[in-house]
């Protein structure tokens, strides 16, 4: 059986699935798995298509120094106990710069020109790329895709790419790039089986997840998104601020001392929801406190979410659908329904029973505009770009043996 591993490598875990390739190239999810606790308490837990545990082992902190060392074993466990032996790997890569607007066959040369971008998105790049330099150095003849977050954003305007800042520093690639993308163009190419009409007008996603953006799709592409430079900006995330007035970095800094690596961890681990509530930086704890400064978080989020679709509707002149997708968007009907009162300048209006079951589409036949629910997939999307690429750009032998 053929297969394509899929790996999104973070600090401190490895994310990877298995897919294989059925006829008339369609592929079928085989199994997920993580290995987690990188340097901390690292644990290997896998399930198969049927939620079936295929592994849940816990390994010593030393064994596990490392993503590469993740790499290793997850990828041993795989081949030597499960005999799965992919002909090609596709990694989540979430900084394609300004040039990627696709995903892209990996060799040296790529990785290279990838380094360069490890400035512009410090905490994930390296991680990123780790594992695809591990592979290339013990498998170099086993194929590898690069697919990016950034990529699916390049088709926005000048305008939209641009900040108010000096020309030189968008030249050094200083600009609105936008994340999220593999969801984003996956929820792009599943709306034309849902709501074909619409799926070519203009549509608004929010991917409500631990990290959190929104999407303008005009005809399925690309114009706008909350995100930016990184995926600190837009909105309120699990752990992470959205908009801010760099003035409070400037503050930070000059009266809080604040070194910039403090200014950097402070901004992806310590605002947003948790920073808010102090609570948690869980929405289902969030949803489950009586605490006032849960509920102000909650509060916070709806708001901006409400603010931000204002502005991405402005960007499409008009709007014709709303989608809701990620772990807040497909899963919490309160988080929904109180998004969905923020629209209702808009003529949106929710059908609540619809919204209770997570119903596809959830707002009523009069609604002005039709919400809907679409669970996105991005690790399908990377295994689907890497088939692709695979079938474009055959290699003359793909299944190699590892270089000891
Ligand atoms: P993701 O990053 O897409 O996995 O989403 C993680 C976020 O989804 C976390 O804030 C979770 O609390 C939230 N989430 C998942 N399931 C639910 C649920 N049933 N109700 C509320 N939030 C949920």
């Amino acid at each position: 059986m053929d297969t394509i591993l899929v790996v999104n490598a973070g600090s401190s875990s490895v994310k990877f699935q298995v897919f294989s390739i059925e006829g008339e190239g369609r592929l079928r999810r085989q199994l997920k798995g993580q290995m987690d606790g990188i340097g901390s308490r690292p644990r290997l837990r896998a399930s198969g298509a049927n939620g079936d545990t295929l592994a849940d082992r816990a390994y010593p902190i030393e064994a596990v120094a490392d993503v590469p060392a993740a790499m290793e074993i997850a990828g041993s466990w795989l081949r030597d106990e499960l005999r799965i032996d992919p002909i090609a790997v596709g990694h989540r890569v979430v900084h394609g710069g300004p040039d990627y607007d696709r995903p892209v066959r990996i060799d040296h040369g790529v990785v290279a020109r990838l380094e360069r971008f490890v400035s512009l998105a410090p905490l994930h790049q390296p991680h990123n790329l780790a594992p695809i330099r591990s592979i290339l150095a013990g498998f170099p003849t086993l194929p590898q895709v690069a697919c990016f977050d950034t990529a699916f954003h390049r088709t926005h305007s000048a305008v939209a790419d641009h900040y108010a800042i000096p020309h030189q520093l968008h030249a050094e690639g200083v600009r609105r790039y936008g994340f999220h993308g593999l969801s984003y163009e996956y929820i792009a190419k599943t709306l034309p089986h849902i709501a074909p009409d619409v799926a070519k007008r203009r549509v608004i996603v929010a991917h409500l997840g631990s990290g959190a953006s929104m999407c303008a799709l005009k005809a399925g592409q690309s114009v706008e998104s909350t995100m930016g430079f990184t995926a600190l900006d837009g909105l309120p995330m699990g752990t992470r601020p959205g908009q801010l007035d760099p003035g409070v970095v400037l503050y930070l800094i000059s009266e809080k001392g604040m070194s910039a690596s403090n200014v950097q961890n402070f901004l992806y681990r310590d605002c947003g929801l948790k920073g808010l509530s102090g609570v948690s930086n869980d929405m289902r704890e969030l949803e489950a406190s009586a605490d006032a400064r849960a509920k102000l978080a909650i509060d916070y989020f709806v708001y901006r979410i409400g603010l931000n679709a204002g502005m991405l509707a402005a960007a499409l002149q008009g709007l014709d659908a709303f989608v809701f997708t990620a772990g807040i968007g497909e899963n919490s009907a309160t988080i929904r329904a109180r998004v969905v009162g923020q629209l209702g300048w808009l003529g949106v209006s929710l059908d609540p029973a619809e919204n209770s079951r997570n119903s596809q589409l959830i707002s009523r036949s009069e609604s002005l505009i039709p919400v809907y629910v679409v669970p996105t997939d991005e690790e399908l999307m990377i295994a689907q770009h890497t088939l692709a690429l695979l079938v474009n750009t055959p290699s003359t032998n793909p299944r190699q043996e590892r270089v000891s």
